[in-house]
């Protein structure tokens, strides 16, 4: 490692400013996935160290609200300098722990970064309302209050991003926050964490709390004083915990699984669509929830499509994430490449026909082959489940109509995209699919300066943009009366 990720490297967890071992809890073996050694290990907490963050963060809520919102501004605009100054190491961990390739995971850090200068900027425009009155002698103002506590619980496959939009937002609008991250990769929160310290942020407004991730969560939610949890990850762990907030009437956002369509009209621009189909299939090995899951090709320029695309496919670099070039990096664990070759072999069995790949890469560990399949139909398991990893499986479709049903027959709704020069089958696309997000002509969606989310089982609430502080905001109504 070199020496400034080895500084922000924290075998520690961070609570109420202060860094704790493990020496009462035990510890927990982290992994890096290209190559399955252990990279370092982190305390193993539970529910007491819960109980002692949610106390930390509800004593540093009066002085952080009372704040103006320049002055939480200028901290977060500091933590965002900060973040920028140390890219470079933030990637290097990043990579280490989550195995994406070194350039992507600083595209990460400057994506995870610009959170937390937009709603550092975001928190001087928190503004109110004046409702003209009812009644003669009174005057109705609205005013936006932060909401409290902040519960964030985060995935694998953005260990940086996906924190820093939630963690953002939530200091913006003056909040303490609680982020548990996700087991598999805990130092890039705790690397940020460190330069939050840097940066200013008083103790006990992010504290950064590692171990048992069902201890911690049931606390979190059953906790009357958390006011609010945010969370990023699968369906059914997301079902479970807005059960879990229910208890205590929690507002919750959640930014669950996907199986977004990927949708080529015959009119469509060939090379422009293999461009975003690289991008939106095989960013991250596939595991992002706005992956595409299913493509969705018309007839008429199937054949072309699909060829070109495993031409495309078969120049991607497969090595682990610090190699010159790499395209590619392992997948998080075992089990993850266990469910492509599932998928794979399920669709192969059903009649499906291998394109390209199809096979556990030569390099063993999390590696898998980029693949693409053709002649994918409804019944296979790609067709409903989410592979999370670099499978492209190409349906086939005739006309407009069809290609709607297709893209909608899903019980997710997180993002969509569609390729077509046709304006007026743009615009019709866009509102027919039952999606929070389309892209047209776009394979990559994702920008903090527009609402990140989904509807149907892809979750609740929107991240980034103008809208994501309304989720760590009250509304509060005051009618000032006898005039
Ligand atoms: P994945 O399968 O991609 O790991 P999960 O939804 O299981 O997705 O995990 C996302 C986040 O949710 C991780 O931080 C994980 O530790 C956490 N998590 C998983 N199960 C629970 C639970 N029962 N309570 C609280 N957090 C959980």
């Amino acid at each position: 490692m070199t020496p400034n990720a080895l500084r922000l490297f924290r075998q520690l967890a961070y609570i109420d400013g202060q860094w704790l071992s493990a020496d009462e809890v035990g510890t927990q073996a982290i992994f890096n996935p290209a190559n399955g050694e252990e990279i370092g290990r982190v305390p193993n907490m539970g529910s007491v160290e819960a109980r002692r963050a949610i106390a930390a963060a509800n004593a540093a809520w009066p002085a952080w609200r009372a704040r103006t919102a320049k002055e939480r501004c200028a901290i977060l605009k500091r933590w965002h300098a900060l973040i920028l100054e140390n890219a470079d190491a933030l990637a290097e961990i990043l990579t280490l722990e989550q195995g994406k390739p070194l350039a992507e995971a600083r595209g990460e850090i400057l994506y995870a970064a610009s959170f937390i200068e937009w709603f550092a900027e975001e928190a001087k425009r928190i503004y109110g309302d004046t409702i003209p009155s009812h009644k003669p002698d009174a005057r109705i103002v609205v005013t936006k209050e932060p909401i409290g506590v902040v519960a964030a619980i985060t995935p694998w496959n953005f260990p940086a991003a996906m924190i820093t939009r939630k963690v953002g937002p939530a200091l913006a609008a003056g909040c303490p926050c609680i982020v548990k991250p996700a087991p598999e990769t805990p130092f890039s929160a705790l690397a940020l964490a460190t330069l939050a310290e840097e940066a200013g942020l008083p103790a006990g407004l992010l504290n950064v709390i590692t171990g048992d991730a069902v201890a911690i969560g049931n606390e979190l939610c059953a906790s009357a004083t958390v006011r609010k949890l945010s969370f990023t990850g699968s369906t059914p762990i997301g079902k479970l915990l807005m059960q879990q907030c229910a208890s205590t009437l929690k507002k919750v956002s959640l930014e669950l699984g996907g199986n977004a369509p990927f949708i080529v009209f015959d009119d469509a621009d060939l090379e422009r669509a293999v461009e975003g189909a690289l991008i939106a299939k095989y960013r991250n090995a596939g595991q992002t929830c706005v992956c595409v899951n299913r493509f969705l090709v018309q007839d008429g320029i199937h054949d072309a499509f699909v060829a070109r695309l495993a031409e495309r496919v078969a120049e991607l670099k497969v090595a682990d994430g610090f190699t010159e070039g790499a395209q590619q990096g392992p997948l998080i664990n075992s089990r993850a490449v266990d469910k492509v070759a599932d998928h794979v072999a399920d669709a192969l069995g059903k009649g499906a026909t291998l394109v390209c790949g199809g096979e556990r890469h030569v390099l063993g560990h999390g590696f898998y082959q980029p693949t693409v399949l053709s002649g994918v139909t409804g019944e296979m398991k790609v067709a409903r489940d989410e592979t999370f990893g670099p499978l492209a499986a190409v349906f086939r479709f005739s006309d407009e109509a069809q290609a709607i049903h297709m893209a909608n027959d899903t019980e997710f709704g997180l993002a969509a995209y569609c390729y077509t020069r046709d304006l007026g089958r743009a615009w019709r696309m866009s509102e027919a699919l039952e999606y929070g997000m389309v892209g047209i002509n776009e394979g990559l969606i994702s920008t903090e300066v527009a609402p990140f989310g989904g509807i149907k089982a892809s979750g609740l609430g929107r991240e980034g943009s103008h809208y994501g502080i309304d989720d760590y905001l009250e509304i509060k109504y005051t009618l000032m009366g006898g005039l």
